[in-house]
């Protein structure tokens, strides 16, 4: 199935000169969705994964999905303030300021085998910054799992010098 055409480019959003890749046609698409959450529980379905942890927002709906086709939980990794119970965060730089990101203590036990979850890399920022808080709980990061990937940005390349990387699809460009 070529998921790529079930993606649409939107350009000049959320500013000029950026060519947002918009997922939610994909997930409008019955068999589009289900064949992106087919092919990622194929590669984690037989590597002990105890958590799928999905970046906010785009991650929850892939990540929800995974976890539970691989009978796993789902743990959130949100945006600054939203998270109820008692968090842990790391904040990242952004092209201009800062932005952070939020995990629950106790969402992951120490050498939890999981997989980090977002829709898509780009600097490789936000990704990172989920890591970190994974292995600041003392995760066993197993891979992190893209639907796209922008290899122009390099945020692959950089995360995958401290993580195992995997993108179903790639767009030139930014
Ligand atoms: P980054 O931290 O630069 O890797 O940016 C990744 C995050 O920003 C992901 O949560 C993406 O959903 C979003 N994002 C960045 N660039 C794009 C793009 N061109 N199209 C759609 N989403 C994007």
């Amino acid at each position: 199935m070529d998921l790529k055409a079930l993606i649409r480019t939107i350009p000049d959003h959320p500013k000029p000169g950026i060519l947002f890749r918009d997922i939610t046609t994909l997930l409008a698409d019955g068999p589009g969705f289900r064949e992106v959450i087919t092919r990622l529980a194929a590669r984690y379905q037989d590597a002990g994964i105890a958590k799928v942890a999905g970046i906010e927002a785009r991650g929850f709906i892939l990540g929800g999905a995974l976890a539970d086709r691989l009978g796993a939980g789902f743990v959130p990794i949100r945006k600054s303030g939203k998270l109820p119970g008692a968090t842990i965060g790391h904040d990242y730089e952004l092209e201009y300021g800062v932005d952070r990101v939020e995990i629950h203590r106790d969402a992951v036990s120490p050498g939890e085998r999981v997989v980090l979850i977002d829709d898509l890399i780009a600097t490789g920022g936000t990704a990172e910054a989920g890591l970190v808080l994974l292995r600041r709980l003392e995760a066993e990061v197993v891979e992190a799992a893209f639907v796209i990937d922008l290899p122009e940005l390099g945020g692959r390349r950089r995360l995958e010098t401290t993580c195992p990387t995997f993108c179903l699809i790639a767009f030139e460009g930014h």
